[in-house]
């Protein structure tokens, strides 16, 4: 009898150790995407900095996707993981490469949110699962993204394309958008857009 009880609590001490020890290889994850990342798009950002809390159940207050999600408040900054110990290895991943990408692109001072097109662009580069469907507009820049990443011009390089598609700034995007498409081009890609209601 005794024995089965100890058996029984070991068996448990090990699970809850399989847990921590779970949640310690997602934080060692994180930071090594972190840096990886930052090293291919917008190197010169601070990899020390990365704030991350995991969560052992889930947490409701998660916005963006139950996954996760990145609360940026002024200049207070933290992405949530939820579910640690009911979602397995590779959802985790997943989400804290989506949620990393969000803290990347806001550290740039660059468009973040789950609908813009860069956002999407460097979801698909880094398998980061995006949701939210993009409008018309960011659609174009998504395809602009793309289509500048394609050209292999020396000149174009990845954190490039991702500093003036991601830029705040409409003019700087729309004189792009015009350079890249044209008037009677864009009109076209808008025709061809997903979802997009051109006539
Ligand atoms: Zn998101």
């Amino acid at each position: 009898m005794e024995t089965n009880n100890n058996e029984l609590i070991n068996k448990s001490i090990r699970e809850e150790l399989a847990k921590y020890h779970k949640i310690d290889n997602l934080r060692k994850y994180a930071q090594e995407f972190f840096e990886q990342l930052v090293k291919e798009t917008i190197d010169g950002l601070n990899t020390n900095i990365l704030p991350i809390r995991f969560y052992r159940s889930s947490n409701t207050m998660g916005n963006c996707q139950q996954n996760g999600s990145y609360e940026s408040k002024g200049k207070q900054n933290v992405i949530n993981i939820y579910n640690c110990d009911f979602r397995d290895m590779i959802e985790l991943e997943e989400a804290v490469r989506h949620e990393i990408i969000h803290y990347l692109l806001d550290m740039a001072d660059l468009k973040h949110g789950d609908k813009d097109g860069v956002f999407h662009a460097l979801c698909k580069i880094y398998n980061a699962g995006s949701y939210l469907p993009m409008g018309e507009y960011e659609n174009n820049i998504y395809n602009l993204f793309f289509k500048l990443l394609e050209s292999k011009k020396d000149y174009i390089s990845l954190p490039r394309i991702i500093m003036t598609t991601g830029s705040k700034k409409k003019e700087l995007i729309d004189e792009l958008l015009t350079i890249h498409y044209g008037i009677a081009e864009h009109a076209i890609v808008l025709k061809t857009d997903v979802g997009g209601n051109q006539m």
